[in-house]
């Protein structure tokens, strides 16, 4: 087989976290009874007058900018006509042209696997409205929820000719910019749910070619997962049609999660026209320097810069630093952390243990947890200065969890404080071996793995509290002279 180079394009659309849609005050809240969330204006009834919402315009704006583009200062909304049952209006108001969205010309950087970044453009960011949903009920009928239609989205689209060039980059892509969403707070980022939705264009080319292959456009992909496998399985399909000496067809394809195959849904024979114009009943939107300079202004630390200051400040790899960055309610707890004067290292360990696993079984966000990030550090301090084994600390966190107690507090009323004392340690070892000759002899007979066996005898005998690291030096000093 000869060599072919993928070149991937994403489209993505978000579901902007607005209280409200897009030209109405309808809710825009996931589910509810169908057409519950509707309004003579999101039903396009005629007579009604849109008003856009400020909210969704400026989370455009702020995203564009997290994203490093040139943002238009006059922007205008379009019509883009077309028939379709979800669509009450016979139109979907979205923007059009290369300078007129509300972001274009921009950029985003994914982490690579050699500790580097690739910078991938970004084309456009634009501001539209999301269509209803067809239902297909079990009676064999079909039914329409408008309840979504009218929810302001954002499209976010790679650039043209394609940065990306395989199914991993393409999935990364997708992980980062979700990620900036979240941290923006302009998108739950629950694909799921179908607020994220990725629809990958994908060709491939003989390697050296310099024209691009036709491309196809996959559907239906609700996770990362579904990303990866969706693009890798159509790179390969299309190289093994161009294999056989065959045409790919420029098609739209859908994802099939079970089989991990994609399949066709329809062949794209002409691009639709969409017949755009400027939607007469939305002026423009201008903006001024000072507004923008404004918003730059307030965006927040972005996951990526977090994740390398927390490889150059705190010492944690890449892979640890992204346990912490894909929740930004966990991060942030993790910072507290360090502020309160906790070493970076012993606090990661610790969140990433018995915290985690606590909040996984719960199902308690960080925040709500009577643990608090100066729980956290006490607990590192206390096992730090060997005043508690390891294993004396999951039980005061047993105990933290339950009544919110600070670990000092609970080590101190439990009077369990680990034995750290030479002569204290050495006559619980002596009555060990007293009571364990047989033990001793074996060691001395050359098995030496009995000594495990002592170990655990002198932890039972101190409850747990001898500090481990100098019962093992003892216990062999202890049996050297025996
Ligand atoms: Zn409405």
């Amino acid at each position: 087989m000869q060599s072919y180079i993928p070149s991937i394009g994403m489209e993505v659309h978000a579901e902007l976290a607005t209280r409200s849609k897009m030209f109405c005050r309808c809710s825009v809240a996931f589910g509810g009874q169908p057409n519950t969330r509707t309004c003579p204006i999101c039903l396009g009834l005629p007579g009604t007058l849109p008003v856009p919402n400020r909210a969704a315009v400026e989370m455009v704006v702020r995203t564009a900018l997290a994203l490093n583009c040139t943002i238009a200062m006059r922007s205008i909304f379009h019509r883009k006509n077309y028939f379709y049952p979800d669509l009450p209006k016979g139109y979907q108001v979205s923007q059009y042209g290369d300078t007129n969205p509300l972001g274009y010309g921009g950029y985003i950087e994914i982490p690579t696997s050699d500790g580097g970044v690739k910078r991938v453009g970004i084309r456009r960011v634009h501001l539209e409205e999301d269509t209803g949903k067809l239902m297909h009920l079990p009676t064999g009928e079909s039914g329409i929820d408008y309840n979504r239609a009218g929810v302001p989205l954002m499209e976010i689209v790679s650039e043209f000719p394609p940065d990306i060039q395989n199914a991993e980059e393409a999935k990364d892509y997708l992980v980062q910019l979700r990620q900036i969403l979240l941290y923006l707070g302009v998108c739950d980022g629950k694909m799921e749910e179908g607020s994220l939705r990725c629809e990958p264009n994908i060709s491939v080319r003989l390697k050296g070619a310099e024209k691009l292959g036709t491309k196809t456009e996959l559907k239906n992909l609700n996770s990362f997962k579904s990303v990866q496998l969706g693009v890798g399985y159509e790179t390969s399909r299309q190289a093994a049609v161009l294999e056989k000496g065959e045409k790919v067809l420029q098609e739209t394809r859908g994802w099939n999660e079970q089989k991990e195959e994609s399949y066709l849904m329809r062949i794209k024979e002409t691009e639709n026209d969409y017949r755009y114009f400027p939607d007469p009943d939305l002026i423009p939107m201008v903006f001024d320097d000072a507004y923008i300079e404004g918003l730059r202004k307030s965006l927040p630390e972005l996951p990526l810069s977090k994740s390398q200051r927390y490889e150059k400040d705190y010492g944690l790899d890449r892979k640890e630093s992204w346990e912490f960055l894909v929740d930004p309610e966990w991060s942030r707890f993790y910072e507290e952390a360090v502020k309160l004067g906790g070493d970076p290292r012993l606090i990661r360990n610790e969140m990433v243990s018995e915290f985690a696993k606590h909040l996984n079984e719960t199902g308690i966000p960080a925040r709500e947890s009577r643990v608090t990030p100066a729980h956290i550090v006490e607990l590192t301090k206390l096992k730090k200065e060997g005043q508690i084994t390891s294993k004396m600390g999951k039980d005061v966190f047993v105990a933290m969890v339950k009544d919110g107690r600070m670990p000092a507090q609970i080590v101190k009323e439990s009077g369990a404080v680990q034995i750290s004392d030479e002569s204290q340690l050495t006559s619980i070892i002596e009555e060990v071996l007293k009571t364990h000759p047989d033990a001793v002899a074996k060691y001395k007979g050359g098995q030496v793995n009995v000594k495990g066996f002592l170990v655990g005898q002198i932890m039972r005998q101190s409850k747990g509290q001898a500090n481990p690291e100098m019962v093992q030096d003892l216990l062999q000093k202890a049996l050297e002279q025996a």
